[in-house]
């Protein structure tokens, strides 16, 4: 890649909360930015009002800090470059047009939407490539004036000579389009608003960005966005350098979308998917450091990113091994930081209000389930046996404590941990084996599930004895009562 100072953007349209290939572009621009010491330019594409909001501007900004993805230019830090919000920047879109308007390489077209689709089922009949047929390329003063009298409001579009626009893509290598399929388009509506084309090119140019690594999807823009770096009077030096990173596809071969997975990553969030978890596993979608690599920090990600690596051929998103991932990334907290991350799963569900007390016995339990749990809300279900204010047990667990032979075990056990002046998991399991398995005869798993409904309520708990030590000998045995009153 080229010697200047790279500068690589991320430039959503928030029509709705991030998905996980927008994710996976920004992650990649944001590790080329780290990796070659550039920056990383952050600019919110919001031409389209009729689709984008302030909730989903928003949200876009906390997703990529909730990531760790901090850029160096854009919403909330500014830059030298800014505003970055296009709507802010609707001026100099218009004095651009203008100037491709006064340079007779863009003209206003006065086509009405009818008579387009009129001209595409003609195409669509006579079998070829659809797009705008010129019509308008060539008006004289007098037809001009002959449709603003008729009330037409025109659309600025761009002229696209005969020919073809090649460049080097950093990972298709070279790509060349004909301009047979690349018909005259519209830079700015009848209403005078800018399309994406026309103000995602002007910023590229005008922010200095010299890298544009982005979707697969947009590959086919490209050559309108050259044609308007053309009608800039740019350099082809300072063209930025492409790179179209392979699609994100489901477990069904289809482009990743809501009906073949899950694809806001607002949802991993609420899943309990950790940033770094989400990081890892999509900078291996598409990309990889060489070796068969599965766990990769943020660090090593910016270490070891480069262009080169990169895939061309479509990635498979994998849930399965996210989840495995996520899970190592649990497993690897510390204490604390498991802490921080599960307390607000455990508020949220109404487990915990937060109080010193609470979050004590929370640090204390959560090594008991830490090796378990691949989601942060699996949490409150675990941990609720120690914390709910009226015990009771889930109602689909009752029907195993309530016969004979699970009375008989709790009664036994009811008795043995009475006498226990030592409470702690030792003390009680051997307790409990001493005189359940061992002299009673019976099977660990039947003498253990009833004590574990009976004192968690559930049959799905944090190991049993360590559950039994913090919720401490008292509610133990409160609980052991309490079932056998069923
Ligand atoms: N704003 C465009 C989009 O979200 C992407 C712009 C670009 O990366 O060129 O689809």
């Amino acid at each position: 890649m080229s010697a200047k100072k790279v500068k690589v953007r991320f430039a959503p349209s928030p029509t709705g909360d991030l998905h996980v290939g927008n994710i996976r572009t920004a992650l990649f621009d944001w590790a080329y930015a780290r990796h070659t010491g550039g920056t990383f330019l952050f600019r919110i594409e919001d031409t389209d009002t009729t689709r984008v909001t302030d909730e989903y501007i928003q949200a876009a900004i906390d997703t990529l800090k909730w990531l760790g993805l901090q850029w160096d230019e854009g919403p909330e830090v500014g830059g030298p470059n800014g505003p970055y919000l296009q709507s802010q920047r609707l001026d100099i879109y218009a004095q651009w047009a203008q100037k491709f308007l006064d340079q007779k390489d863009a003209y206003y077209c006065y086509c009405s939407p009818d008579e387009l689709e009129a001209v595409r089922e003609e195409q669509r009949k006579a079998n070829v490539a659809p797009g705008y047929n010129g019509h308008c390329r060539e008006l004289t003063a007098d037809q001009i004036a002959a449709f603003k009298a008729q009330g037409r409001e025109g659309v600025v579009r761009m002229r696209m000579p005969e020919g073809t626009t090649s460049f080097v893509d950093e990972i298709r290598g070279e790509v060349t389009f004909d301009h047979k399929f690349v018909p005259d388009f519209v830079l700015v509506r009848a209403d005078g608003s800018p399309l994406y084309t026309l103000a995602v090119a002007v910023d590229d140019i005008l922010m200095g960005v010299t890298h544009v690594l982005r979707g697969e999807d947009l590959l086919s823009s490209t050559p309108r966005q050259i044609r308007v770096y053309q009608a800039m009077g740019v350099a082809l030096a300072d063209y930025p350098v492409f790179a179209h990173l392979p699609f994100v596809m489901g477990q069904d071969n289809a482009k990743l979308s809501k009906r073949n997975g899950e694809v806001s990553i607002a949802w991993y969030r609420e899943q309990g998917y950790l940033p770094e978890a989400i990081c890892n596993y999509l900078a291996l979608l598409g990309w990889s450091p060489g070796d068969d690599v599965e766990n990769i920090s943020m660090k090593e990600l910016t270490e070891l990113f480069t262009v080169e690596k990169v895939h061309s051929s479509p990635a498979r998103f994998d849930m399965k091994k996210l989840e495995a991932i996520n899970g190592d990334k649990i497993r690897a907290l510390s204490v604390e930081d498991f802490a921080k991350w599960t307390i607000p799963f455990l508020k949220k569900a109404a487990i915990i209000e937060g109080t010193d007390a609470e979050i004590a016995l929370v640090k204390q339990a959560l090594p008991l389930i830490q090796e378990r749990i691949v989601k942060l809300d699996e949490a409150p279900q675990l941990l609720k046996f120690l914390f709910v204010k009226e015990f009771a047990i889930d109602s689909d667990a009752v029907s195993k404590v309530n016969d004979e032979s699970a009375k008989s075990i709790l009664k036994r056990a009811q008795s043995e941990l009475e006498q226990l002046s030592t409470w702690n998991h030792v003390s009680i399991e051997a307790a409990l084996r001493t005189s359940l398995i061992e002299e009673m005869g019976l099977k660990p798993r039947i003498a253990f599930t009833a004590l574990r409904i009976a004192t968690t309520g559930s049959t799905i708990s944090p190991p049993l004895f360590e559950s039994m030590e913090l919720l401490g000998k008292q509610a133990c045995l409160a609980r052991i009562s309490l079932a056998l009153s069923l």
